[in-house]
């Protein structure tokens, strides 16, 4: 699946709030948003009034660079969250989070989504007890997730192993250290994602 491969902070300067995707990087005083907090380009500081429709993109935009999804897939994501019962913005929401890229970085396992979907690409984790390495693949509730034994002796892993055991995740996911793996004990719920996105926005901008 293809993904976005041009420079990260240009994105979070685009939406104007941070959306960590550098990992460490964005918590140091390097982060481009605190140095450059205007729009990237040329006219990038100039006051723009925007419209409904900008706002609902923007948000929409937000959403889809926060899980580093490309336009194609956010939009089936959209239409499985309103062919399913219940409110379609948090059935959205619900999706991108049960993504195997994002429970690994929920979990502490990697310091971004972007390091998550590579580690996951190169094959450092299983789904009970299978090797899985698609980044969209989607969890369910039950599902073990863990480092792959042979990935235990690599350093990066370990690094992230001791990361993991020192946060605590979401209270839908649990990590058990002593095994570095996950397991998800439930659906995760509007108010278990602290993800910075106005999901009704993102449904008016595609019901229109
Ligand atoms: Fe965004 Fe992180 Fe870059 Fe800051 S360092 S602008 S939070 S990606």
């Amino acid at each position: 699946m293809a993904r976005y491969t041009g420079p990260q902070c240009r994105l979070c300067r685009r939406e104007g709030v941070k959306l960590y995707l550098k990992g460490d990087r964005c918590y140091t005083g390097k982060c481009a948003i605190d140095r450059r907090p205007y729009a990237p380009g040329a006219h990038g500081q100039a006051r723009r009034k925007i419209s409904e429709y900008g706002l609902q993109l923007r948000e929409k935009q937000k959403a889809r660079r926060i899980y580093g999804v490309l336009e194609t897939q956010f939009r089936n994501y959209f239409e499985r969250a309103e062919r399913q019962p219940g409110i379609t913005g948090e059935n959205l929401l619900r999706l991108l989070e049960r993504r195997l890229d994002n429970v690994v970085y929920r979990l502490g396992l990697a310091a971004s989504r972007m390091e998550a979907r590579q580690l996951v690409r190169h094959g450092h984790f299983t789904v009970n007890g299978r090797k899985v390495n698609i980044p969209s693949y989607l969890v369910r509730v039950g599902d073990v997730i863990a480092v792959r034994e042979k990935s235990k002796d690599s350093p990066r892993i370990k690094e992230l192993m001791e990361r993991a055991a020192d946060r605590t995740p979401p209270p839908w996911l649990e990590y058990d250290e002593s095994q570095a793996q996950g397991r998800v004990v439930a659906l995760p719920t509007r108010d278990q994602i602290d993800t910075p996105v106005q999901e009704h926005l993102i449904v008016e901008l595609y019901s229109k």
